[in-house]
């Protein structure tokens, strides 16, 4: 059971003595509580109150981390089973698999492609996460050649992937320092992975369709002294995996079975329906998923179904406020002020770019709130649209002083010319009539 910011008070030192990177040991404890910290950054606890706080307030899931540099991405450190109850932390990393019988130029151009593409949505953008090399030619020489080219043509997140130790040391001497991903270690040969995983510092993929089995040979690693871990449950159909990653994720978090606590890995591209299980691996708990390089159809699928599941469902998606142009507007081009939830910016944006009038956007700080809720919330007030006239510097933009405000925000009107100073033009309540409206009532 968790527990409570006091309880943990209680066990601790109480020596203030900031070492924890915390004013005080009472602080530390708040964010014990919160997951936010780690036991072992207090050198002065005893070996007691270590076990009791190490099993209480560490993630129920382990963080694993791949790769270094601004494309490397972290893992795991999940709380819960439903989406609802909280939030989901840490996106599933999509790494697209070749194998190094591949050409040199076939490798390069699936790197290339994961570097640069990216598809932009409600003010993100999404990208694939890193690359996932194969041993298919049973030659280390090849697989490290392989591994040299992706290195070489580009900096990202890779999955190292064979059977044979001598074929993985080969490739770690080109992409070791990087914290690529070892796949996999079994309970049959776990040793020698283990000794290559500590060596380079890297995180390590363990195999096996038991569960019991698997959370032994999670064990056994430990005690080899690698703790970063992922689990590939061998999956022989889609059923198999859900079953078995769901109950992983049930006796994890619920700390009946902390030696599964670890995230999950599935590679997607052995399956046979490859998009679906990229579906189900990103709804049920998959952590990093391999896939064949996809369609621009399926890609963006995947990207934005992610999106999706790892948005936080108690924030909406916010723009930054600020003064956003559409086209390139003049001194005299209409201002229009709207509030920063973001599916309210970029519906109205879409709308206007298709009515060719360029225009500015004022987006005001609503902490994501759309326009009604805002107005009955008192989140959007006439204050708020002055602050924000000023801090975004509209007077200087434009020469005349008109806004467009939207049709649900009609209670201000009076109260914003007054605080403003300038006229206020009431505009339309569904946005894809903005078009027709600038189109009869702007006139400057
Ligand atoms: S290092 Fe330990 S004793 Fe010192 S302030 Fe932090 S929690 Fe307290």
């Amino acid at each position: 059971m968790a527990l409570k910011a006091l309880d943990i008070y209680k066990l601790l030192p109480r020596k203030n003595c900031k070492e924890c990177g915390d004013p005080t040991c009472l602080t530390f404890a708040m964010k014990l509580a919160g997951g936010k910290t780690d036991v072992d950054l207090c050198p002065y606890l005893d070996e007691g109150a270590r076990a009791i706080l190490g099993a209480t307030t560490r993630p129920p899931i382990r963080i694993v981390k791949l790769g270094i540099g601004e494309r490397s991405f972290a893992v795991g450190e999940e709380f819960v089973l439903y989406r609802h109850e909280k939030t989901f932390y840490h996106p599933p990393g999509i790494m697209f698999k070749i194998a190094d019988t591949q050409t040199v130029d076939e490798i390069q151009a699936v790197t290339t492609r994961v570097l640069n593409e990216s598809f932009s949505r409600v003010g993100a953008d999404l990208r694939f996460s890193g690359i996932a090399i194969e041993n298919a030619s049973g030659s280390a020489d090849t697989f490290a050649l392989a591994v040299e080219t992706v290195e070489k043509t580009a900096d990202l997140p890779l999955v190292l992937m064979s059977k044979d130790p001598a074929a993985l040391s080969a490739a770690l001497t080109h992409c070791g320092t990087y914290r690529p991903l070892i796949h996999a270690a079994t309970q049959e040969n776990y040793e020698e992975f283990c000794t290559l995983a500590k060596h380079h510092g890297c995180p390590l993929v363990i195999k096996g369709n038991n569960i019991e089995k698997l959370a032994q040979l999670a064990k056994d690693c430990t005690t080899k002294e690698v703790q970063d871990l992922m689990l590939d449950l061998s999956p022989e159909s889609l059923q198999a995996f859900i079953v078995r990653s769901t109950a992983i994720r049930q006796l994890s978090i619920t700390r009946v079975a902390p030696d599964l606590g670890y995230p999950v890995f599935l590679d997607a591209s052995v399956m046979e329906q490859q998009e679906a299980a990229i579906a189900l691996g990103i709804s049920k708990y998959a952590s990093v998923i391999i896939t064949h390089p996809l369609s621009q159809a399926s890609a963006k699928a995947a990207l934005t179904l992610r999106q999706n599941i790892y948005t936080d469902p108690q924030k909406p998606i916010q723009m930054n406020p600020g003064l956003y142009r559409v086209g390139t507007p003049g001194k005299d081009a209409p201002v229009l002020m709207t509030v920063n939830f973001s599916l309210t910016f970029f519906t109205l944006q879409g709308y206007l770019e298709s009515s060719r009038v360029p225009c500015f956007m004022l987006i005001v700080d609503t902490e994501g709130l759309s326009v009604l809720t805002a107005v009955a919330a008192g989140k959007l007030s006439e204050m708020l649209v002055k602050e924000s006239i000023k801090k975004f510097s509209v007077e200087d933009e434009v020469s005349h002083r008109t806004l467009i405000i939207p049709g649900y925000s009609s209670p201000l009107s009076g109260r914003i010319e007054e605080a403003t100073g300038w006229k206020v033009l009431v505009g339309p309540r569904d946005a894809a009539e903005i078009g027709d409206f600038l189109n009869k009532e702007w006139k400057q």
